[in-house]
């Protein structure tokens, strides 16, 4: 059973083929607010709730916000920037051509200084600042090429000063509560400022149950990555806007230290961008990509993600197809026990802590056919998979939304119950909800974690070896 989750980008590509996409492993739906309408979203999630409802499946609901990032203006059509030339970047929007463009940001002059380097469309233009003239920057470019309207712009090591929400990052963070979304992924987070930001925005609106994964992909995130983890629900190594903010070649390396970091704090991390990119256009993928996506697994990543793949790709199911493949691949092949037992767990001095070490024990060495974990918030089934147990975890809750958070963890397999507070009829029922799964059954061994002798809402304090069948209490 595959372990890592997969997160597919919504788009104009997959329209019509939500059903499918669940039906062949997508763990969680994101959905980019760089681009595109409310109306086209709202249309967009509504056929993805559908299919969910359907299918019967708590896939997660992901938005992407646009965050500080610059873009160019207009640009006339055909407009190629030759290498050496000159062009200035003017502080009023224009319709930009060959010697002068005008950009998003409008603090530029105030925040480069000379021998910066800025980069258009995805690193593929590379502009140097020669001189600040008035309000306008003058560059020479080094790498030229075609632009075009709106096109992504970087300035590395350039601390803007853009307020980290934007009128449009609220109107979209009210969009999420609105459409009920499990996660936001803010995209430029610099600190934990930033997250505490949106944190207290959410808390105003009584959406605190929203969680936060942050996006690192700039200098200033990396650096503060530990003050990041202990704010965030999550992290996504976003590797496209990192690989240019940051040198390209030190992007693995920055990769396999978050996962680690992320993955032992219990919440979710997911490597994200290109993982699959030639897909957009070819029936098959590049080796090197199929080895990036096999790294990633052996890295511990918990979820990998599509992007242009899925949204605007010739083959959103293909790619699809061909990532669980891999994925599954590439599990058969770890020996998890093998890690658990290798690794040099820091012993935390917390219960939840040690009941998650002492269940990913048991199931190992009994080689338990799953682990079951009464969950309320989460956090226990999230404690459990950050040991990477070999077996599944079937979290039983009774909150929808955790539920559905639950969905992107490594390894974990959500299911809903009802809370009932007869503690024999509640045990009967989450058990029966765990055989549901389809997982467990009568006669398996399995280890039920859970917290005695409140249920659900007490907290975490007990392991139980159980056979299914027979009576919990
Ligand atoms: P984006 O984020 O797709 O919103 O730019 C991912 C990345 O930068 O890799
Ligand atoms: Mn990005």
């Amino acid at each position: 059973m595959r372990r890592t989750k997969i997160i597919c980008t919504l788009g104009p590509t997959t329209e019509g083929l939500c059903e499918d996409l669940i039906i062949n492993g997508m763990d969680a739906a994101r959905v980019n607010f760089s681009h595109e309408t409310y109306e086209i979203h709202a249309r967009r999630i509504d056929e993805f709730k559908k299919a969910r409802r359907k299918l019967k499946k708590p896939v997660s609901l992901i938005m992407d916000t646009k965050g500080p990032e610059i873009r160019l203006g207009l640009i006339k059509d055909n407009t190629i920037l030759k290498n050496g030339q000159k062009i200035s970047i003017v502080n009023n929007d224009i319709t930009g051509d060959d010697s002068k463009i005008s950009i998003s940001y409008k603090n530029l002059y105030k925040s480069v200084i000379k021998g910066n380097s800025i980069y258009i469309d995805d690193g593929k233009i590379h502009l140097k600042v020669k001189k600040i003239k008035d309000k306008n920057v003058i560059c020479e470019v080094v790498t030229g090429g075609k632009i075009s309207d709106k096109k992504g712009v970087n300035i590395p090591g350039c601390v803007k000063s853009l307020s980290f929400l934007s009128e449009k990052d609220l109107s979209d963070l009210d969009f999420a509560i609105k459409h009920e979304f499990d996660y936001i992924a803010l995209s430029f987070v610099r600190d934990s400022k930033d997250i505490l930001k949106v944190r207290e925005f959410l808390k105003e609106k009584n959406s605190s149950d929203i969680s936060i994964i942050s996006k690192i992909e700039n200098k200033q995130s990396v650096e503060n990555i530990d003050e990041i983890i202990e704010y965030s629900d999550g992290l996504m190594i976003a590797r496209g806007d990192l690989g240019i903010e940051m040198p390209l070649s030190q992007v693995p390396s920055i990769q396999k230290k978050l996962i680690r970091k992320c993955y032992s704090s219990g919440y979710p991390v997911i490597t994200a961008t290109q993982m699959l990119e030639s897909m957009t256009e070819n029936m098959l993928p590049t080796r090197a990509e199929v080895s990036d996506v096999a790294n990633a697994i052996y890295d511990n990543t918990s979820a990998v993600m599509l992007s242009g793949e899925t949204a605007c790709g010739k083959y959103p199911l293909e790619v699809l197809k061909k990532m669980v493949d891999i994925i599954e691949t590439t599990e058969k092949d770890i020996d998890y026990r093998k890690r658990f037992f290798a690794e040099d767990w820091l012993t935390r001095n917390d219960v939840v802590s040690v009941i998650g070490q002492a269940t990913s024990v048991a199931a190992f060495e009994l080689k338990a056919k799953g682990i079951v974990v009464v969950t309320n918030t989460g956090n226990t089934a999230r404690m459990i998979s950050r040991f990477r147990p070999n077996c599944p975890i079937i979290a039983v809750t009774v909150n929808s939304r955790v539920e559905r958070q639950l969905n992107l963890s490594w390894g974990i397999h959500p299911v809903r119950t009802n809370y009932i507070k007869d503690i024999i009829k509640l045990y009967n029922n989450t058990m029966e909800c765990a055989k549901s799964t389809g997982i467990i059954g009568n006669g398996d061994l399995i280890i039920l974690t859970t917290g005695m002798p409140t249920g659900p809402k007490g907290k975490t304090n007990t392991l139980k070896i159980h056979i299914v069948g027979e009576d919990v209490i």
